[in-house]
């Protein structure tokens, strides 16, 4: 196929045939050209049916929130925590989630069923639709959709095993003053993407954002924890997501006795940390062996909370066995 022109795209020809030839290796199916079906306010719709109209508000405005859990064993690990946030989310940034955390936790069981799906991930969202354009929005009507489809490793597994590369982020995670930080809102992710892209075309698995003051904060979709003399650090949650994941893993280590400091984080002090990883519901725990200019060493500390993570939400598969 001849490489097709660059122009208005902005995107290089060799980039885009980089992108093809990875997708044609990966024998990449377009996500709105699988089959199945996808659970939207109250029904189940066939997966290529799944459309809304393109003066969609949360298409506009950003105004959707959503979920990332993943099925292990046919069950959404920690479902009702998810729904809990979907519905604090909404609050945030302004409307009700018009089903109960329970209605959502019985909508994700349903989806899994007719997908038929043992382990992968669950994507629930609600958004404001396309009843009512312009900055105000009080007459959308409040929209919800559950997909949940076969996904691997967030990272490639053998990165994943060695540790992944991450560079700094350019952009930072923004002043609580000036965002709904706290919030899983598809807003805040648009500096998440433009810093994901420009890891994958460096050669980087992910980045790494500062706070708006400059502190350590997380990565583009994930938590992260760093070890020092057989201790855990990891920043405080109060300008980005208090991730799911984060807290079992906090749990966790010190179900084993292992001390936990939630603490201000300054970049410089990466230097002397002896390990580092990520935790997400989709990065579940992956260790990091690269920050920009700081190396770090997978050890006993991340194989223990990454076994026991994963011994966690696998525990009704294990006990089946
Ligand atoms: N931070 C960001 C920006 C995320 O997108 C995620 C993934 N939801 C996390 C942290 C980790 O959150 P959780 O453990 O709840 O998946």
């Amino acid at each position: 196929m001849p490489p097709r022109q660059s122009g208005v795209s902005g995107f290089s020809n060799s980039q885009e045939t980089k992108i093809e030839l990875v997708e044609k290796a990966m024998s990449f199916v377009p996500y709105d050209q699988r089959d199945g079906f996808i659970w939207i306010d109250g029904a189940l719709v066939p997966w290529r049916d799944a459309k809304i109209h393109v003066l969609t508000h949360a298409l506009h405005y950003g105004s959707g929130v959503f979920e990332g859990a993943r099925i292990y064993g046919g069950e959404v690990f920690a479902s009702t925590a998810h729904s809990e946030r979907l519905h604090a989310s909404a609050n945030i940034i302004g409307f009700e989630v018009p089903y109960t955390v329970a209605q959502l936790d019985q909508a994700y069981r349903d989806v899994i069923e007719a997908q038929g799906l043992t382990d992968g991930y669950l994507r629930p969202i609600a958004w404001r639709g396309a009843e009512e354009m312009g900055v105000a929005a009080k007459r959308t009507k409040i929209h919800v959709a559950v997909a949940c489809w076969d996904w691997g490793s967030y990272f490639p597994e053998e990165e994943r095993l060695k540790g992944i590369r991450l560079r700094w982020a350019d952009y930072r995670r923004p002043d609580p003053a000036t965002a709904p930080c706290r919030a899983k809102a598809a807003g805040l992710y648009m500096i998440c993407t433009i810093e994901k892209h420009k890891s994958m075309d460096e050669g980087y698995a992910d980045a790494l954002m500062l706070d708006w003051q400059g502190r350590v904060a997380e990565a583009t979709g994930a938590n992260v924890f760093f070890v020092k003399d057989g201790k855990l650090h990891t920043p405080i949650a109060d300008c980005f997501l208090d991730g799911i994941t984060r807290r079992t893993v906090i749990a966790l280590a010190k179900k084993r006795g292992i001390e936990v400091i939630e603490r201000r984080i300054q970049p410089e002090e990466l230097a002397g940390f002896e390990q580092c990883f990520l935790t997400g519901s989709a990065a579940e725990v992956t260790p990091v062996s690269e920050i920009g200019e700081y190396r770090f060493t997978p050890g006993e500390m991340t194989k223990t909370l990454m076994a026991g993570y994963s011994a966690g939400t696998r525990v009704k598969t294990a006990a089946a066995e």
